[in-house]
């Protein structure tokens, strides 16, 4: 990373690099074969994260969570960035979203998730509602104290069967100069209650072994008590939570495309045809070079942005910046380790084409590149009354 560490974070990274040799890294193979995380080694990653500090790090010590800061939270992300979502999300990291819970929902869902008795989901994304959120469908009505929730979300995500989710729900509209816009709230929904059933979705060839879900709702009435944080303000506090992630995403591009370069480096060096190694060809030396490049500039990015953040003047479009070049960056690096291996990248018993495939989905995720830029260009332009 493009920090210079102290003496704390040097040792966070010391106990997130032994973590990933020896609880993570010899299962990747199997479970991007099988496509699943037996519940067993889910459940070994869990406790074993516990006991190292790990589970719950984001979150602060005020609640039970393991209190890093930005910085600590970028090197955490990196590290993770190596391997695959489908592992290394058992080590809980709740979502921040969940700190809006108050009073009995703290004792209900906040705490039992830091300390890793429950498993939430972030629920936005809708069959209709992609990029799009605004023309989301779930609605809640209220019928007297009480609302009820219809509609369905479907890619929603997670390491295995959640207890709840946080959903998003359209409940009202709001008149703004530039039309009519609709409200959205945030619900904590238990799973197994009246009206909502959830089942496994389709599958992905990036991080195999990371579920997706698909949720229905048909009239689920869900009391006062179930809004997370305040009514018509969903969206602004996913909104805080989105741009810090999108910050972590990048990250763990950068930690992705490191162990790419180091894997392809290896390669270059001592895969020899006409005689010399191939890396001493241009056409392959050159590609090492656009990758470390590349990733130094992306490490400087995130760099900037969690420095930003420490002062509290990070913009939705640092975040989008970050986000969209990270997993650009980490895709040309994808790209090049694949040509740099020749036909054996594409081997199954080779871990390039499994980061290839995982390094797909990231431009996708937390808002695609053509949505970054969307956010970024709207930057430029809206004080320009553009
Ligand atoms: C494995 C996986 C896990 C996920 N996990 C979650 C989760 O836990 N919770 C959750 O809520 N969501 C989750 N998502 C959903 C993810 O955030 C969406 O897939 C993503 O936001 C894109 O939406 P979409 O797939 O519907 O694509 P679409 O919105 O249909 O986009 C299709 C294409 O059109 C382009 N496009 C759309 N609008 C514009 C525009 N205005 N300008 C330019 N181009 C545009 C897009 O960039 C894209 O290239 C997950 C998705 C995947 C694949």
């Amino acid at each position: 990373m493009a920090l210079e560490l102290t003496h704390d974070q040097k040792m966070l990274q010391d106990t997130v690099d032994a973590f990933l040799a020896n609880e993570i890294y010899p299962y990747e193979e199997e479970v991007d074969r099988t496509g699943k995380v037996p519940i067993d080694l889910g459940r070994q990653i869990e406790k074993r994260s516990k006991e190292v500090g790990l589970f719950s790090a984001n979150l602060p010590e005020s609640v039970g969570g393991g209190g890093l800061d930005y910085r600590g939270m970028a090197l955490l992300e990196r590290e993770y960035g190596k391997t695959s979502h489908a592992l290394h999300s058992w080590i809980g990291r709740p979502t921040e979203i969940l700190l809006a819970c108050e009073g009995e929902q703290r004792e209900q869902y906040l705490l039992p998730c830091v300390r890793g008795e429950k498993r939430e989901l972030f629920a936005l994304t809708e069959p209709e509602a992609g990029s799009d959120v605004m023309s989301m469908k779930t609605n809640a009505k209220p019928d007297g104290d009480d609302w009820i929730l219809n509609g369905s979300k479907h890619f929603i995500s997670g390491p295995k069967m959640p207890d709840f989710a946080i959903v998003f729900a359209a409940t009202g509209l709001d008149e703004t100069p530039r039309g009519p816009r609709k409200q959205i709230t945030a619900f904590l929904v238990d799973v197994g209650i009246d009206g909502f059933s959830i089942s496994e979705g389709s599958r992905c060839v990036s991080y195999r072994g990371y579920n997706t879900f698909q949720l229905n709702f048909s009239d689920v009435r869900l009391g006062p008590g179930q809004i997370l944080g305040e009514a018509g303000q969903g969206l602004e506090q996913a909104g805080k939570w989105l741009g810090m992630n999108r910050v972590w995403v990048g990250a763990s591009c950068c930690g992705k495309a490191e162990r790419l370069f180091d894997l392809s480096a290896e390669w270059a060096a001592t895969r020899k045809q006409f005689g010399q190694p191939i890396g001493k060809f241009q056409g392959t030396g050159f590609k090492l070079a656009d990758i470390a490049v590349e990733l130094r500039a992306a490490d400087l990015l995130v760099v900037d942005a969690v420095k930003k953040a420490e002062k509290g003047i990070m913009t939705d479009s640092d975040a989008a910046m970050v986000k969209l070049f990270c997993s650009e960056m980490l895709h040309r690096a994808a790209d090049h380790a694949v040509q740099i291996y020749g036909g054996m990248g594409l081997m199954e018993e080779m871990p390039i084409q499994r980061l290839w495939r995982d390094s797909r989905l990231e431009r996708i995720w937390d808002g695609t590149s053509e949505i970054q830029r969307h956010i970024i260009s709207r930057s430029i332009l809206r004080p320009l009354g553009a």
